[in-house]
């Protein structure tokens, strides 16, 4: 049976509206509006009452899984769970009346949240400048790329290529394609990480810069990541470090101090916000001082305790967003780093690479083989080929069983490097019980896959969707009803 969607329960006349009959005369209608611009037939809007509209939507939403319903192990998404206390302090109304063209006397405090937020991931990452506005992680990789070609172009230098890790995120190719320069790959080594050889190898005078995330997206720092900052260096090109893993970093190591020259935050995942489902997301990037005067406008500025938007950036590599980034995650994230403090974020960290190792640990079993022998930080990949050569049953169909068994699924094939890959990261914010319930799950499907495949590769059968065919699915998509 199909699902109803809403124009199945629309009937003439229905309504959840109640608002006084128009009182403006036909006449002046039409000379108020020009004639082409009134519309000639009504608009196709289902017409249902309020209690119809809120039960169809609560059912679909009963339908959906959250962190709020259980364990979101997305390796790289970082699905942590939300503190409501970040949701009451930006439902603030001081912050949600606030117009975006307030005068800036009269948003001293929006200004001040957002200039302390600044020097707060500073000090985090051991960085010296900072831009707030980009959307996202993708947004802020493509601002610190073009802080880069605005740099070269800056120095009369002439540099294409950027250097990027097989195991990188797709949005590290795209936003350096957005960007003007030809990415260039690097391989890993069999532990998952990238070599001084191999860098040495790829570097020469065309390349701005290596792109690298570290800890990596198979959760593993990268060993020789210093030496290849300095051999960068030497050569002019610039270290690039995606931020995205930050949340196994906070307060045990930072990236300023390791060497890199730029990074993007996302704050929706290390410091809390809710994400997943397009945001709003915030991407804040970080530069070096010899960086500073090519951020994007405005920036953030104090003088003499009062707080301004400063459009006054010497080489600025121009506006990347309009007005000053997506203010709400920003103060999520502050609350955020406020409520943990120093103690807490060191705790945050370390316990989402307790956590991650913990879960590894009681996940192992012969039929998955590790992607790398080094000992991951906060998220693990797990190749499930030996399942897959013993049974058939492969990742996707481990994910398929976990949704029947009301778990989220961890994210699977990628990074592209590791065959078969389940990439788990639990977050610091899951409890052991939890883990162990994971773990337990997980082992119960090896079991049953070895003992009776079946049942496995036809799940799911109890979710409201079943086994969806992957290839039609993402090539023919039915995304939208269709009025008869
Ligand atoms: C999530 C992620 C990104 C992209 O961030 P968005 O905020 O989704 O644009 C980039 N790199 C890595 C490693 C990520 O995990």
């Amino acid at each position: 049976m199909r699902t109803p969607i809403i124009f199945d329960y629309s009937k003439p006349g229905k309504k959840a509206y109640n608002l006084p009959e128009i009182d403006v005369p036909e006449k002046e209608i039409s000379e108020l509006i020009p004639e082409n611009l009134i519309r000639k037939t009504k608009p196709r809007l289902p017409e249902v009452s309020e209690f119809e509209i809120v039960r169809h939507y609560h059912s679909l939403a009963r339908r959906n899984y959250a962190i709020d319903d259980g364990i979101y192990p997305l390796g790289s998404c970082t699905m942590k769970y939300n503190p409501r206390v970040n949701e009451r302090v930006a439902k603030l109304s001081g912050f949600t009346n606030l117009h975006p063209l307030t005068p800036q006397e009269l948003s001293q405090g929006a200004l001040k949240l957002m200039f302390d937020l600044g020097e707060m991931l500073k000090e985090i990452t051991g960085m010296d400048a900072v831009s707030l506005a980009p959307a996202a992680g993708a947004h802020g990789e493509l601002t610190g790329l073009l802080i880069m070609r605005t740099y070269f172009k800056h120095k009369n230098e002439k540099r294409t290529k950027v250097l990027i890790p097989d195991s990188a995120h797709g949005t590290n190719p795209a936003s350096v394609m957005m960007a003007g320069f030809e990415p260039i790959q690097i391989k890993s080594n069999e532990d998952g990480y990238i070599t001084l050889k191999e860098v040495k190898d790829h570097l020469d005078k065309d390349v701005a810069a290596l792109m690298v995330t570290n800890p990596n997206t198979l959760g593993i720092f990268e060993p020789e990541i210093v030496e290849i900052i300095e051999a960068l260096h030497e050569n002019g090109s610039i270290a690039y470090t995606d931020g995205a893993n930050l949340n196994a970093l906070i307060g045990i190591s930072r990236p300023g101090d390791i060497g890199f020259d730029i990074i993007q935050l996302n704050l929706h995942k290390t410091f809390s916000s809710p994400h997943g489902g397009g945001g709003p997301g915030s991407g804040p990037v970080l530069v070096k001082e010899y960086l500073k005067d090519f951020l994007p406008v405005p920036v953030v500025s104090e003088k003499n305790g009062h707080y301004f938007l400063d459009y006054d950036v010497k080489n600025t590599c121009g506006m990347i967003k309009l007005f000053y980034g997506n203010f709400s995650v920003m103060i999520k994230a502050f609350t955020y780093i406020l409520m943990l403090g120093e103690k807490g974020l060191v705790k945050s960290s370390k316990t989402a690479i307790l956590n991650a190792n913990y879960l590894k640990k009681k996940i192992e079993n012969p039929y998955f083989k590790n992607a790398s022998n080094l000992t991951p930080m906060h998220e693990f990949v797990v190749s499930a080929l030996p399942l897959k050569k013993e049974t058939g049953v492969r990742a996707l169909d481990i994910a398929k069983a976990l949704l029947d068994r009301g778990l989220h699924a961890p994210t699977m094939y990628f990074p592209l490097i590791v065959e078969e890959a389940l990439m788990i990261e639990p977050t610091e914010t899951e409890s052991k019980e939890s883990l162990d319930k994971f773990a337990e799950v997980i082992q119960d499907i090896v079991k049953q896959a070895l003992e009776n495949r079946d049942s496995i590769i036809n799940t799911p059968v109890k979710t409201p969707i079943k086994r969806v065919n992957e290839a039609q699915a993402s090539r023919n998509p039915k995304l939208k009803w269709l009025a008869d």
